[in-house]
């Protein structure tokens, strides 16, 4: 049998350990030099002014909702179809998550959708756009939405490191490099653009929520002597000047970072070709919705979420799954809507049927596996394997019905 393929995974090289084992055998293991090259190596690359890496994508979103001031009596906006941590950054701040459903062919937030929130919401206090799957959002629009009612725009690039779009000007914008949002938010979780093993981080062209975003990484601590209230000035002498975290990313993560974020365009346009591939496969076949493509993007092709019609088709996607994991093939699905979780009904009242767009994609979503890694005989198997099984299920499920 096939070495089992999971829906993603990390794409190591010599080069990676050798830098890990560098740090590992140097001085400093934390706060040494491998931290400040990795968020060089993030500015230059995204072409954001400042760049602050941290523990997680889920430290990363709760830092720039501290740094944006968002607390008690706030809400933020965001999208149903993310990972649970956009929204629970929100409760961690005493805030709110308050979601605007989706555009289906994207599974982006809708725009439409934001401003008719921020009508009935006077509490809203940012807009945070989920890139989903690395398909950049209408940021343009995003933008425009949050200058017309003075709101802050972070952006959820966990799944966009390597995305860019095109404005309507003809001008090319990384993911990252905040032109139009005040923050932009990443993740290194093994199953990102790249890897840190665990890690975060956020980009800003902002100095004031640079330095905030620095100060609360580390407890609130500040060493500079001209910031100092206490006046007093000693060697060992630091100030704490609010309460932070301990969110900081060590030296050895960050020069796997560096070393990773080297190869990041060939991750991307590798992921790219076997988007290509799986969609000329797929595309022919009316029960299946590939994702969608645009000439103004250059998606980071993090995922690779089809739709498929389960209910006209007559068959269970719980099959489907089950059928393909016996022959080593591991699909997964993105997202559960986040406010269908108990712990969001419970907290906030919601139902099934508040989001009736978001829930359908849900329904109807299947991931296949995308990662550098995979290759093309097995691009061509997964499809194959999909196709004949979802076959084999609809007939013996007609059979069923006749009988
Ligand atoms: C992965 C992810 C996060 C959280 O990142 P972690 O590094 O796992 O904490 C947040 N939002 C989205 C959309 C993600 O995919």
């Amino acid at each position: 049998m096939r070495k089992a393929i999971s829906y993603g995974r990390q794409t190591i090289d010599q080069d990676d350990i050798n830098s890990v084992v560098d740090v590992l055998k140097s001085d400093m293991l934390t706060q040494g030099p491998k931290v400040e090259e990795f968020e060089e190596a993030l500015k230059n690359y995204t072409g954001a002014k400042y760049a602050v890496c941290c523990s997680s994508g889920t430290a990363a979103l709760h830092l720039a909702y501290l740094a944006a001031n968002i607390g008690k009596g706030d809400s933020i906006i965001t999208s149903p179809v993310t990972f649970t941590a956009t929204a629970n950054a929100a409760m961690y701040v005493g805030a709110l998550p308050v979601f605007a459903d989706i555009d289906p062919d994207t599974g982006n937030i809708d725009p439409v959708g934001i401003e008719d929130k921020i009508k009935y919401n006077p509490s809203v206090k940012a807009i945070v756009p989920v890139h989903y799957a690395g398909f950049p959002c209408d940021m343009e629009r995003i933008s425009k939405i949050a200058l017309k009612n003075n709101l802050i725009v972070i952006e959820d690039g966990c799944h966009a490191l390597g995305a860019m779009w095109e404005d309507s000007e003809g001008n090319w914008h990384k993911v990252g490099s905040s032109t139009h949002s005040d923050m932009t938010v990443f993740s290194f979780h093994p199953v990102k653009s790249i890897t840190t093993g665990e890690g975060g981080a956020i980009t800003t062209n902002s100095k004031a929520l640079y330095e905030r975003l620095k100060s609360l990484r580390s407890h609130g601590i500040t060493r500079s002597a001209k910031a100092f209230v206490n006046g007093e000035d000693a060697p060992w002498y630091y100030e704490m000047h609010e309460l932070g975290f301990n969110y900081r990313l060590n030296d050895i993560q960050c020069a796997l970072g560096t070393s990773q974020l080297k190869k990041l365009d060939k991750f991307v346009i590798r992921r790219s070709e076997l988007a290509c591939l799986y969609s000329n496969m797929l595309s022919k076949y009316p029960f299946i919705k590939t994702p969608a493509t645009g000439e103004k993007v250059r998606s980071a092709h993090h995922l690779y979420p089809v739709q498929i019609c389960f209910d006209e088709l007559g068959i269970s996607k719980k099959e489907l799954f089950e059928s393909l994991k016996a022959i080593g093939i591991h699909l997964q699905v993105h997202y559960i809507p986040v406010h269908l979780q108990p712990y969001y009904k419970k907290a906030m009242g919601y139902r099934e049927g508040d989001y009736p767009k978001a829930e359908r994609f849900y329904k109807n979503a299947v991931s296949l596996p995308i990662y550098p890694l995979l290759s093309d005989e097995e691009a061509g198997a997964v499809s194959e394997a999909l196709i004949s099984t979802i076959a084999y299920i609809a007939a013996g499920s007609l059979k069923a019905a006749r009988a």
